[in-house]
């Protein structure tokens, strides 16, 4: 059974759900801020329709159980409107609430997939490594009919998208940097995208900060739990969050360091999990951990003064991830990181602050509304004919390559990271 969270941690307090919800003036300031909003133009698509579904469900109004859980599985949780609005309504975790009240049941998918990214990992390798030479050999794409045929189509369009095949994941690609020297100057957060999808951005994370920040090491982390959060499997999130804290603990006070923005932002919101009464020490726990955390971006901003000019392929443009930008609040940090090492190839597009439409399996949920979102987002890039489009989450990373190989091909698109381990290697090597 799903069970809600019941009380919220927001910008304003501790609140109920009801309350948190409550805040809400109906004004409608955020409704241009709303991507999903801006693309279908439906109030039942914006911040305040959803807020009000939930305050309807909450007062047990709700006359349509079937539109509400349309309006709110069709937000992207990119919290623009959280951001745009004078009360700092927590939309996107009002949003979550009323998912967990509206479904009994996780997907058995997702619970399969949450569980062997935290429960069984060595297996979720095997299954990857299998997957990803049959991807090499060209099989996987003959088998994506028979996956739609057989319901799967959620995997076949992930196929699709996800291009890259790795030969090594990032442990192995570790356990070779780790052989050449570790220290306690920081702890690399090793999230599931770097981890399994892009181990290209791992490497060059550990590379970046060891060149930045001297010596430093890997916590050996769990799933942050964020895919069982966002589902509905709230005390798999749980289990996932004690055993990073448990982890850290036993490893020391360095910062610890992430580089998929979705995944440092629920870290670093660890203490929501725990705010039941009897959860008082955990919850003092995960205080302690979340203040530890730092997005891998804040530190190349941190570092800007030390990062060297480079040559890039074409203009360079940033993409914010939602979960950077309205999770974490960092904008400038990454632009300044990214105009140090791009100089005047740097230039600022429009909608840069908007969501590209990925959001986890957002993209291949609800294919069209991600599509329309995604389209306007390419449409900045190309408007200031970038060459290079920079970023630091991992669905972004899935969804920005997704929309240039469809609307513009001229472009690519790297984590920040690859951008300034480059950079940083280049002068190194000159
Ligand atoms: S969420 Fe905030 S900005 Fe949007 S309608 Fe409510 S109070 Fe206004
Ligand atoms: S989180 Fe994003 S998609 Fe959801 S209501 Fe807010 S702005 Fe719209």
């Amino acid at each position: 059974m799903i069970e809600p969270l019941g009380r919220l941690l927001t910008d304003l307090g501790e609140r109920t759900v009801y309350d948190a919800a409550a805040q809400c003036s109906r004004c409608g300031y955020c409704e241009q801020a709303c991507p999903t909003y801006v693309a279908a133009g439906r109030e039942a698509y914006s911040p305040r329709g959803r807020v009000q579904i939930l305050r309807l469900m909450i007062e047990g109004k709700l006359d349509d159980p079937r539109a509400a859980a349309d309006a709110l599985s069709t937000c992207l949780l990119c919290g623009a409107c959280q951001t745009a609005c004078y009360a700092k309504v927590a939309v996107p975790d009002l949003v979550l609430e009323g998912r967990r009240a509206l479904r009994r049941e996780t997907h058995w998918l997702v619970r399969r997939v949450t569980r062997m990214l935290i429960e069984e990992p060595a297996a979720l390798e095997r299954l990857l490594k299998i997957g990803y030479f049959l991807k090499r050999l060209g099989i996987s794409r003959l088998a994506r009919p028979l996956l739609r045929a057989a319901g799967f189509s959620v995997l076949a369009a992930m196929d699709e998208d996800v291009a890259e095949a790795p030969a090594r994941l990032l442990d192995e690609e570790l356990a070779g940097l780790r052989a050449r020297g570790e220290g306690k100057n920081w702890s690399y957060f090793a999230a599931c995208g770097p981890r399994y999808l892009f181990p290209r951005v791992g490497v060059a994370t550990w590379k970046a900060l060891t060149a930045l920040k001297g010596p430093g090491r890997h916590s050996e982390n769990s799933c942050c739990g964020l895919l069982a959060y966002n589902y509905g499997d709230l005390e798999q999130a749980r289990q996932s969050s004690r055993r990073n804290i448990e982890r850290a603990e036993a490893a020391g006070d360095e910062p610890i360091i992430g580089d998929c923005s979705s995944c440092v932002a629920f870290l670093k919101s660890y203490p929501q999990l725990f705010l039941m009464p009897m959860d008082a020490e955990w919850r003092a726990r995960a205080e302690r951990f979340s203040a530890r955390v730092k997005d891998v971006v804040e530190v190349y901003g941190e570092s800007a003064k030390a990062l060297p000019r480079c040559a890039a392929d074409g203009t360079v443009a940033y993409h914010d991830s939602c979960r950077a930008l309205n999770g974490q609040g960092l904008q400038e940090q990454p632009r300044q990181a990214a105009k140090a090492v791009a100089g005047e190839s740097f230039r600022e597009m429009d909608g840069a602050d908007a969501c590209c439409g990925g959001a986890g399996a957002f993209a291949f949920v609800h294919g069209d509304l991600s599509d329309e979102v995604l389209r306007r987002k390419i449409g900045g890039a190309a408007a200031v004919h970038a060459g290079t489009l920079l970023t630091s989450s991992t669905s972004c990373l899935i969804q920005l390559a997704r929309g240039l190989r469809k609307y513009y091909p001229d472009a690519k698109v790297l984590h920040l990271s690859e951008f300034v381990a480059k950079a940083l290697e280049e002068r190194h090597g000159a």
